[in-house]
């Protein structure tokens, strides 16, 4: 399929910002966004790159009301040695494929969206941020827009990317998270859509999340919906503990999010020689592990801080200080072993850096 590119006119053109450190995420866009549609008996077509602008959407749209629908986060970087890369884009594209198929979403042909993307980053290049830490972070997304209420499955859907710039990751330095065991909610059954990145997850989160925050917390460590036992992940990253010499993170069972950056920090342990281990892990261990010592870090893993320390977790009223509220050693080395592969500053054993240009 071809793509018609569409540039924005030059009175049009807004020039990136010059100074994104304070910036917000996700609330300044490039100049421009990918579109395809895909209609019953035509399949995807229409592929094309034009001006970033609004969507036009019938109020009764399947996606307003019931949330049919699969994304992506994944971040375009410019090396130190000013190469443009995207940092293991196949496996975003597979995993929205993923997503597609549970949610009843057409799929993507992967190597045709790796293009379209590649080809929509190549219009905004000069958006893409130089300085350290900072990047471009990239939105794939696909929606169900038929106009109909009746519950069906609809037969008109809209693939869009977006992009939007990004700041430094940590500005100040790590800044370790303080977290909450929810007892009260869980965010992901078994035969449910947890393993999904779509949107419905994040909508049932929303007010865990919030009483989180109001009670001065930064994110909620979910348990199992089964036996409220089980950790799975936090807020909207995957989780990992060193206890003794083993580092562990919850085993994919179906209704966690297998992260890329999960399986980024699980590879290279395993180059470093460490033991990397995938399994059940439940609260009553990570909570005798703090208690009797053997427990050193707790870190998140994701795209948008590849590793976010956790400095204190409260479970059941009490509150336990993990390596005195600071960043661990463990947690330092992922973070800069794959920051450093994604800006090209250290040597990239799993070629996980696809040009761009
Ligand atoms: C996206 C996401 C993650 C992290 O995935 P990455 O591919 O590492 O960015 C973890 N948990 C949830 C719920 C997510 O949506």
């Amino acid at each position: 399929m071809e793509i018609k590119i569409t540039p924005i006119s030059p009175e049009e053109r807004q020039s990136p910002l010059e100074d994104i450190s304070n910036i917000v995420f996700g609330s300044q866009f490039t100049n421009h966004m990918f579109l395809m549609e895909w209609d019953q008996g035509r399949g995807w077509h229409d592929a094309r790159i034009e001006k970033y602008h609004a969507l036009t959407l019938e109020p009764s749209a399947i996606i307003f009301h019931y949330g049919q629908e699969a994304f992506e986060g994944l971040k375009a970087y410019c090396t130190v040695g000013g190469k443009y890369v995207l940092f293991r884009p196949e496996q975003n594209f597979a995993r929205l494929n993923k997503t597609a198929r549970r949610m009843c979403l057409p799929e993507l042909d992967e190597q045709f969206a790796l293009k379209a993307l590649k080809q929509l980053i190549e219009q905004d290049i000069d958006w893409i941020p130089k300085a350290e830490g900072t990047s471009l972070y990239v939105r794939p997304t696909i929606i169900a827009t038929e106009p109909a209420l009746g519950l069906k499955q609809s037969a008109s859907f809209l693939f869009f990317i977006i992009l939007c710039p990004v700041g430094p990751y940590y500005s100040e330095g790590f800044n370790p998270v303080k977290i909450i065991v929810s007892e009260e909610y869980t965010r992901a059954a078994p035969g449910g859509v947890g393993e999904a990145k779509t949107a419905g997850n994040y909508a049932a989160s929303n007010l865990a999340e919030k009483e989180a925050k109001e009670s001065g917390f930064t994110q909620v460590l979910w348990l199992d919906a089964v036996e409220r036992r089980y950790v799975e992940e936090v807020g909207s990253m995957n989780i990992f503990f060193v206890i003794n010499d083993e580092i562990v993170t919850p085993q994919l069972t179906g209704t966690i999010l297998p992260g890329i950056t999960r399986d980024s920090v699980l590879q290279v342990g395993k180059h470093w020689g460490l033991t990397m281990t995938e399994r059940k892990i439940s609260i009553d261990e990570v909570i005798e592990s703090i208690e009797n010592g053997s427990l050193s870090e707790i870190f998140g893993s994701g795209t948008a801080a590849v590793v976010s320390p956790v400095g204190e977790l409260h479970y059941r009223g009490k509150k336990y200080v993990i390596k005195d509220g600071k960043t661990g050693p463990f947690a330092r080395r992922f973070f800069d072993e794959i920051v450093g592969i994604q800006y090209g500053k250290v040597k990239d054993p799993f070629q996980w850096l696809e040009p761009i240009l």
